[in-house]
């Protein structure tokens, strides 16, 4: 796909909120265009709620408006401080700032209290004596009306007293709800007198236990976009059945302005759940290190497994924005993660599975410093020196004692290149007592220093390597997908979906000298192997590496063809996927 299908923000690829936005501006209905990102600090952001941030924000930079960040914190009973500090530094990280300060909806308890009993006064919301259970049997079905509560025409002084005294905490967890008077046996059933408040004797994270009556998400939250000014309050299709409430609430209450709630699909991602409720119990169950655990599409999840912010916008950007579900496959991100860090990683080399090379015909204890270039895509990125000597480490795959035809890597008597080096032919493997290989004996050319030959004879295969007595140690923990299954759960639990292999741990790899020094967070290339980030977990003499992304290129590839095919059909490429 070229650069101007994938990075257009041109009128013909907007998509379709981009669309209402700029349509709602050049007719003036609104001055400037104002969105809201508006997490509940529940547990930590996912990469669904990266693309919820790129759009709001993102919308808000190329329409020249602003976003709120506004924890939707009305639940005390699942919220933390934790998740607030969390949320903020993945919103930062993935290259966003918010306008002005962060919002509460907490901030608006007093009003929204207020709003409620203006409600009541106007006959338009009552006090509910119903248990939960009963609530919901009173609702009625999709097929079915809903039945009146008995409580449902109490006076609006009832009410107002009732009310009042469920904020002074005279009644118990659950006793009583506030619920909106609208029509029991509305055709939806988000209609049937929803509840506004309910009861909670519970600490707040912000407001302590100054309230023990809680809005409901549907209450706080339009009169909260109101509140903020915020234009279009962008939300998740399951949300559309909420949108008659969301412009009722706005149209009986004396808010300050009126937004629109658009919705748009949820990302949901291949081997992957994408549900906080499912991500706490991962973390709290052990079934991952942590929220930030590389295998967790958590956005401190891809933070650790080093994939950058850049990669996840353009991912948010490739993916598009819809109004049906769909699933995107995981390797839409290893794509754009191996796009960028092609572009903006340093290369260097790393010696997973370690055999041994002895060079024969090198000085011992001798040594050279060789030029090696950091980045051949980036001239800028300079270059650096890698030591060689007289012992080396080469891949154990990268030697074949009988090799099949299409090996072109070291066998006896096989000449190959050394990245940066030397051309290398191996003499002699020496194996142990069980007929394992266990050291390769080999001599160099010297006159190929640089990896060409005088004499213009060629080799087929270019090899990477370590010089032993330079090597650093490392710990390289490489990823799977967590889950085996390519939708967890759609044959029952999907904890009996995790992939028992989703982490595998080498012990004892082998760098060369100046990984050693690389900044936790870092992600480089290990040349023919993949990308690797440095791990928290790591020390300069012990560096942790995680496998951010293998360099295979399967869906890249894929995408080539179908293009191809596309177009000899005479139509006109994908463009991205999902
Ligand atoms: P979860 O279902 O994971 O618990 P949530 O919707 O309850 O998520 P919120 O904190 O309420 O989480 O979400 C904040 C914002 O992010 C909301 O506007 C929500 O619609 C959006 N969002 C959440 N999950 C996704 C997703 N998978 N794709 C796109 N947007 C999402
Ligand atoms: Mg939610």
């Amino acid at each position: 796909m070229s650069e101007a299908e994938t990075h257009d923000e041109s009128a013909e690829t907007r998509d379709f909120i981009r669309e209402i936005v700029a349509d709602d501006l050049s007719a003036k209905r609104h001055e400037t265009v104002v969105t809201r990102f508006p997490p509940e600090p529940n547990g930590y952001l996912h990469i669904g709620h990266a693309k919820s941030i790129c759009l709001n924000f993102g919308i808000a930079e190329e329409f020249g408006g602003r976003c709120n960040l506004r924890f939707d914190d009305t639940n005390p009973a699942r919220e933390e401080q934790e998740y607030i500090d969390a949320i903020q530094e993945d919103v930062r990280w993935l290259g966003y700032s918010w306008s002005g300060e962060p919002h509460y909806a907490s901030d608006y308890f007093e009003q929204l209290f207020a709003w409620a009993e203006g409600l009541i006064e106007a006959g338009k919301a009552y006090v509910d004596d119903l248990s939960a259970e009963e609530i919901r049997e009173y609702r009625g079905t999709l097929t079915e009306p809903g039945r009146n509560s008995p409580h449902r025409e109490r006076t609006a002084a009832e009410n107002l007293d009732l009310f009042r005294r469920m904020r002074a905490g005279e009644f118990p967890d659950g006793a009583r709800v506030l619920r909106a008077k609208i029509d029991m046996a509305s055709g939806n059933i988000n209609l049937r007198d929803p509840v506004l408040y309910r009861i909670m004797h519970a600490t707040h994270p912000r407001t302590g236990d100054a309230w023990c009556v809680y809005p409901t998400y549907d209450y706080a939250h339009g009169q909260s976009d109101a509140i903020e000014g915020v234009t279009h309050s962008l939300c998740t299709l399951e949300f559309s059945d909420h949108r008659p409430l969301y412009n009722w609430l706005i149209e009986n209450l004396p808010v300050p302005s009126q937004p629109r709630q658009y919705e748009f699909a949820r990302l949901n991602l291949t081997y992957n759940v994408l549900s906080k409720r499912r991500l706490i119990q991962l973390v709290e169950e052990g079934h991952v290190a942590g929220w930030d655990d590389p295998r967790l599409p958590t956005i401190s999840g891809l933070r650790r497994r080093g994939i950058p912010p850049a990669a996840l916008r353009d991912f948010a950007a490739r993916i598009g924005v819809t109004k049906s579900d769909a699933v995107v496959e995981t390797q839409v991100l290893d794509f754009c993660t191996r796009e960028l860090l092609n572009r903006t990683a340093l290369r260097r080399m790393a010696v997973l599975d370690p055999l041994k090379v002895v060079i024969e015909n090198y000085p011992e204890g001798e040594s050279e410093a060789l030029d090696a270039v950091n980045n051949p895509e980036d001239e800028a990125a300079g270059s650096r020196t890698v030591p060689f000597s007289r012992e080396l480490w080469i891949e154990r795959e990268d030697f074949m004692e009988d090799p099949p035809r299409k090996f072109f890597r070291l066998a006896p008597g096989r000449e190959v290149r050394l990245r940066y080096a030397y051309f290398l032919t191996c003499r002699e493997a020496v194996k142990d007592a069980d007929g394992n290989v266990v050291e390769l004996r080999c001599t160099y050319d010297p006159a190929t220093r640089g990896g060409n030959a005088p004499d213009g004879r060629k080799v087929k295969a270019t090899l990477h390597w370590v010089s032993a007595p330079h090597a650093v140690p490392a710990e390289v923990r490489q990823y799977d997908h967590l889950f085996a299954a390519e939708t967890p759960g759609a044959e029952g639990d999907y904890i009996a979906d995790l992939n028992p292999d989703s982490l595998s741990v080498v012990a004892q790899a082998w760098l060369e000298p100046a990984l050693g020094e690389t900044p936790v967070g870092e992600t480089v290339q290990f040349e023919r192997l993949g990308y690797f980030c440095a791990d928290p977990d790591g020390t300069p003499e012990r560096p942790v590496f995680n496998r951010t992304v293998g360099l295979r290129d399967g869906w890249a590839k894929a995408q080539r063809q179908d293009a191809a095919a596309k177009s000899a059909a005479g139509q006109p490429a994908a463009k991205g996927k999902g």
